[in-house]
């Protein structure tokens, strides 16, 4: 069988758009390759499409590079912009995401024009992939195409609000964190009450702060737990032996963490100069624990690593300890229960640990709970119908789709194939570490040179 691409990416969030942008730079002459995203504009995805200059990076930008061997790559880009131009260095700053989505773009264009290969991008949602003796047929909607290897890139579903009544509320009273055009339409004395107390709600707090919101806002957080920030110009420890907590348990581990923050702490260093020396081995680090300690990790700690690990810009947290200071911010340790909507209002009912009922009537609820990693609950039909027909088994734990070291999917028969493979959170449950730009951008190279290598 002819085949229309020899690689079709589904997904062109920013990891499709890493991995197209690293294929087309090893690719053989004469290949075809098509990206399937129904957004206009590649690159965007989730994280990068929201205009709000606010919403900034939470990763500095000397390391959010597309290329891993030319770490300076986006700084260079940021250096030629007019508003960038004379800003001093760069590399520790957290700059708004909007301008990562138009670097992708930049680095995808160049990556076409000076390609051995062609890069089709096609608007269309993938409904069903289905193998073939050749290769595999993508369908949508209307339609249906042909390629030799497919790559998985569908990244980050939104959660739904975990609430009773909660399909009841629609736009405006319910709103997704994500949506920044439905936020920036809430009038300024509004009540808010924000459910899930992560990144997402840091950008909803930025954005109600941007568009000049002045009412109370509540947040709603099962464990009572705010992002931590990152410390400014924080120096990488070198005094925690990450290769030695490879051999311990969980909980070995994380009472040897403790015990260096505190030894870094009487040195002058701050917590997030140990958790940097943890980064670049996380992978190695959820390998090695066994199934029931990450079964422990997902169940204790999980919630505790998230606030350490995923933190803020110290210009968002600033933002947020000013609301809290002056009382517009009031965090609540309680699990969302009862949505009901009114004529005028929302009635809100959260329980406290003990079961005491919180009410709150509010003109907008806010659904910042953050990204699903089940890929069962992930409502994506293309996700259904590869679990559904044996091509995807679920990931371990349930999170992400069950893969090897390498991102090829394992298919119901235990069986990981080279010509279907996956980037990004699809490949939490074997990787864990698995979602930022570092990861990603690794991940697509090294799919660029296992598949040229392939097909020379
Ligand atoms: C709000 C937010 C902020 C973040 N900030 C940062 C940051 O500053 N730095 C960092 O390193 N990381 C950040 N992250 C982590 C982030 O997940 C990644 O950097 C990035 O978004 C991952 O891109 P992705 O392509 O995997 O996923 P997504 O951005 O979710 O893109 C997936 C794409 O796949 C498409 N798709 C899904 N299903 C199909 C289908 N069936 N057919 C065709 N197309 C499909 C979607 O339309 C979407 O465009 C952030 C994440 C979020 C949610």
């Amino acid at each position: 069988m002819h085949c229309d691409h020899d690689i079709a990416i589904v997904g062109g969030g920013a990891a499709g758009t890493l991995a197209a942008i690293h294929l087309l730079r090893q690719a053989r002459p004469g290949s075809r390759i098509a990206v399937y995203e129904p957004s206009p504009r590649p690159g965007e995805g989730v994280a990068y499409s929201t205009r709000r200059r606010e919403h900034l990076l939470n990763v500095p930008a000397g390391r959010m590079s597309a290329l891993p061997d030319e770490p300076a790559d986006f700084l260079r880009w940021l250096a030629g912009r007019e508003e960038y131009a004379g800003g001093g260095d760069l590399s520790g700053c957290s700059l708004p995401r909007r301008d990562y989505a138009a670097y992708l773009g930049d680095r995808l264009r160049e990556a076409v024009a000076t390609s051995a290969a062609t890069l089709e991008l096609r608007h269309h949602r993938i409904t069903a992939l289905r193998r073939h003796d050749t290769g595999f047929s993508l369908e949508w909607e209307d339609g249906r195409a042909t390629a030799g290897r497919v790559l998985l890139a569908t990244g980050n579903a939104p959660r739904p609000l975990p609430a009773r009544g909660a399909s009841t509320l629609g736009a405006p009273r319910l709103l997704e964190a994500w949506d920044s055009e439905g936020l920036a339409t809430i009038a300024p004395d509004a009540r808010v009450c924000i459910v899930g107390t992560g990144l997402s709600m840091v950008d909803v707090v930025l954005t109600l702060a941007g568009t000049g919101h002045r009412g109370p806002v509540h947040l709603l957080s099962r464990h009572g737990l705010l992002p931590m920030a990152h410390a400014p110009d924080s120096p990488v420890d070198t005094g925690l032996d990450v290769d030695a907590l490879l051999a311990l348990d969980l909980r070995a581990r994380l009472r040897r963490l403790r015990q260096r923050v505190a030894e870094a702490a009487a040195d002058g260093l701050p917590w997030q100069a140990v958790l940097e020396r943890l980064r670049p081995r996380v992978q190695a680090l959820w390998r090695s624990l066994d199934a029931a300690d990450q079964r422990r990790f997902l169940r204790h700690v999980v919630r505790y690593w998230d606030i350490h690990r995923h933190r803020i810009a110290p210009e968002a947290d600033a933002v947020l300890q000013e609301l809290r200071g002056n009382g517009r911010l009031q965090l609540h340790r309680a699990r969302l229960d009862l949505v009901t909507a009114g004529p005028r209002c929302v009635h809100v009912v959260a329980r406290d640990h003990h079961g005491n009922a919180l009410p709150l009537d509010v003109e907008h609820v806010v659904n910042a709970t953050g990204v699903e990693l089940r890929v069962q609950a992930m409502r994506n039909p293309l996700l259904e119908q590869l679990l559904g027909d044996g091509l995807a088994e679920a990931g371990a734990h349930g999170i992400g789709l069950a893969t090897d070291a390498e991102g090829r999917l394992v298919d119901a028969h235990g069986i990981a194939r080279d010509d279907l493979r996956a980037i990004g959170s699809l490949r939490i449950g074997e990787a864990w570490e698995s979602l930022a730009v570092p990861e990603l951008r690794q991940q697509a190279q090294a799919l660029a040179c296992a598949w040229s290598d392939a097909a020379a």
